[in-house]
């Protein structure tokens, strides 16, 4: 029998970053204790790289912006496609989270009148986007481990003890969720130093492990993504829905090969720099679809007039939503007017005094400086399109971030919803804030309601801790794998046949590799021991990978059109019968292989409320819905 290190808690919330730590915070408030676990050192997360800032109506630069025409913009930038009560609750309440904020310490950019200063991001009809230089995911972090310390002090003083309600396990790592009878009774994993287990015990979890990035080549994401939250939840009995729509982010660096696919922030063109190709051409004016016509300038006149007073022009077509923008520079690539490295050019040298450039834009001043020898205030940056982010996540109730099993909550990137097919720069660190405080309260208002605490089987133990090991002592059928090569060649044909542009041929291809993947990974065999060892890590991680690539392919290869971050070469337009189903992803229970078969249906979303329905004009919901659904519009007519 297994017996691992043992902990107590109400809450276990697994992921450090935004959503985990907003989480954290709220069931503390609510007066339960909680565990904060992540697999990183404590404040190493993807929240912290983020750079452009975060989405709020606040109305600082322009006083017309509200939640509506937020709650709009997200709408249109997901195709319609988004869990509406999520984009409303997201427009209603981003502006309370950054204000909260400041009461927890932190310090935007200030407008010249003293208020929070809002940039310009792509697809926001205002400039929105609060932030700090193009470090605001590193102030989102500093100021919300401040407040955990603020409110670990007033327990000290209460209780003698720091961490009498909430403790931090850093470089941990969660490879199971345990479960009695129906609802969760805890979490199972290994310190990644030692690699000795360890146990929580607890009535909720809250997943908030982030995104899936490192299943593919070229990402602007860290190690940590490996979709251990969707792999999680799935394997627990949770669902997940829009795993086909990937957003592959127009700006990653190109160049040299070893930082391919670093980010390069929106906030560099909404900033005012602009996209070029080879010929000098601002070719983005080509590339406006028809959905979104009259909506952006059509000259470079009315665009740069419009980044110095955005009521008198339209918006520039650089700063279309992402899905557009990195087709586009896809297409110009193909056509033979990228760069020698396969991108194009990002100008924001000849737009503005290079003081200017480096006041604004520092981290960018530096990243290009230091990793490709590259001066952006002199000339332009070399980019392309990088997988940045995934929309599709575990499905969950948009009030309280409840799963489908009981005891189980998510916020942050690992859930699914909120973005529809295409995520609005800056939307996610708001979307942590608002739906990390709502995961937290509705963990919170679960306990409250269970009469009785749930326990964790000592067999469930055991299955835990052999499949964690399973790797070090493979049933081995054939040639023994590795688990680098694994990886590489995963990415490599996600990349391939399942990246930016789709064809139905190129996903069944990956489909079976993918297969073939699920025979290799039996073999996979890990050296050495349990202490620090990066091998064993990355093939726990990998199965967790396997499961979530295969819902992305499956989802892809069903959804027979393009719409935000799904884009099939073979069904290239968007169709409206499409528009209001989810596919959503299961495992059979009690499947208990190292990577559980996927099933995939379609689900229909509940259609939008009539007033929010009517903030859009008619014409414009015509180019998404079927005539049935938007019937009832006032507008409708005959
Ligand atoms: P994260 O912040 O990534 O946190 C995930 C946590 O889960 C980590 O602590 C990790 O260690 C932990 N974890 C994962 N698996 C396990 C496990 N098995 N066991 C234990 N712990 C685990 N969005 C914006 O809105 N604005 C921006 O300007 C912006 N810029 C970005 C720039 C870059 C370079 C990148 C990569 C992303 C950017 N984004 C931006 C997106 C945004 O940063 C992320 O979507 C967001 O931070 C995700 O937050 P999260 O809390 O869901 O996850």
């Amino acid at each position: 029998m297994t017996e691992p290190e043992r902990h107590k808690y109400d809450v276990v919330v697994i992921g450090a970053g935004g959503a985990g730590l907003r989480a954290v915070i709220e069931a503390r408030q609510k007066g339960y204790s909680v565990a904060v676990v992540c697999k990183s050192l404590f404040g190493k997360a993807h929240t912290v790289m983020a750079e452009g800032g975060c989405a709020a109506s606040m109305g600082n630069a322009n006083e017309k912006d509200n939640w509506q025409t937020h709650f709009q913009d997200t709408m249109r930038g997901g195709k319609f496609l988004n869990n509406w009560r999520m984009a409303e609750l997201h427009a209603r309440e981003a502006p309370d989270r950054v204000w909260e904020l400041e009461t927890y310490g932190a310090l935007f950019d200030r407008t010249a009148d003293g208020r929070i200063a809002q940039r310009n991001f792509g697809g926001h009809t205002y400039p929105r986007l609060a932030h700090v230089g193009d470090r605001t995911g590193l102030e989102l972090i500093r100021t919300m481990q401040q407040k955990i310390v603020s409110l670990q002090q007033e327990d000290h003083a209460a209780t003698g003890d720091y961490e009498a309600r909430i403790k931090v396990f850093a470089e941990c790592t969660i490879t199971e969720l345990l479960k009695d009878g129906d609802a969760i009774s805890g979490a199972f994993g290994y310190w990644r130093e030692s690699g000795r287990f360890v146990l929580f015990e607890a009535p909720a979890v809250v997943l908030a492990t982030g995104g899936i990035g490192k299943s593919f080549k070229v990402t602007s994401n860290s190690w940590e993504y490996t979709g251990d939250g969707h792999a999680l939840a799935l394997r627990a009995g949770a669902s997940l829905i829009n795993m086909e729509f990937i957003q592959f982010h127009p700006t990653g660096m190109v160049w040299p090969p070893s930082v391919k696919g670093i980010l390069v922030t929106e906030g560099v063109r909404g900033d005012g720099g602009v996209l070029k190709n080879t010929e000098g051409k601002r070719f983005m004016f080509d590339y406006i679809p028809p959905v979104f016509k009259g909506q952006y300038a059509e000259s470079e006149d009315e665009a740069d007039k419009w980044l110095v007073d955005n009521d008198s022009a339209r918006r520039t077509p650089d700063l279309l939503p992402r899905d557009e923008v990195a087709r586009a520079i896809n297409e110009e690539v193909k056509a033979g007017r990228g760069t020698e490295h396969g991108g194009v050019y990002l100008d924001i040298a000849s737009r503005m005094p290079a003081d200017e450039i480096i006041r604004r834009l520092p981290s960018m001043h530096h990243q290009f400086k230091e990793l490709a020898d590259v001066d952006i205030t002199a000339e332009p940056m070399e980019v392309g399109p990088t997988c940045h982010y995934v929309m599709g996540g575990i499905e969950v109730d948009p009030d309280t971030g409840a799963s489908r099993v009981p005891g189980l909550f998510a916020a942050g990137e690992c859930s699914g919803g909120m973005h529809g097919s295409n995520r609005l720069g800056g939307n996610s660190l708001s979307d942590l804030l608002v739906f990390g405080r709502r995961a937290g309260l509705g963990a919170a208002a679960y306990i409250e309601s269970l009469r009785t605490s749930p326990r964790v089987a000592p067999a469930d133990i055991d299955r835990a801790a052999a499949f964690a090991l399973a790797p070090f002592d493979p049933a081995t059928d054939g040639t023994p794998e590795n688990p680098y090569t694994l990886h590489t060649d995963l990415q490599q044909f996600m990349n391939d046949l399942v990246g930016i542009i789709r064809k139905e041929a190129e996903v069944h291809e990956a489909i079976s590799a993918l297969d073939d993947m699920r025979s290799r990974i039996r073999n996979m065999t890990v050296e050495g021991h349990r202490q620090f060892n990066p091998g064993w890590h990355l093939a726990v991680d990998l199965r967790n990978m396997l499961l979530v690539c295969e819902c992305v392919a499956r989802a892809a290869l069903m959804r027979t059109e393009s719409r935000g971050g799904h884009t099939r070469d073979d069904f290239p337009t968007m169709d409206p019968a499409w528009r209001n189903t989810l596919l959503v992803c299961t495992t059979e229970a009690g499947d208990d292989s190292p990577v559980p078969e996927v099933a995939v249906v379609r689900e229909e979303q509940i259609p939008m409320r009539p007033d929010l329905l009517e903030l859009f004009d008619f014409d414009e919901l015509e180019k998404y819905y079927t005539a049935a659904e938007i019937a009832g519009h006032p507008d409708a007519g005959g």
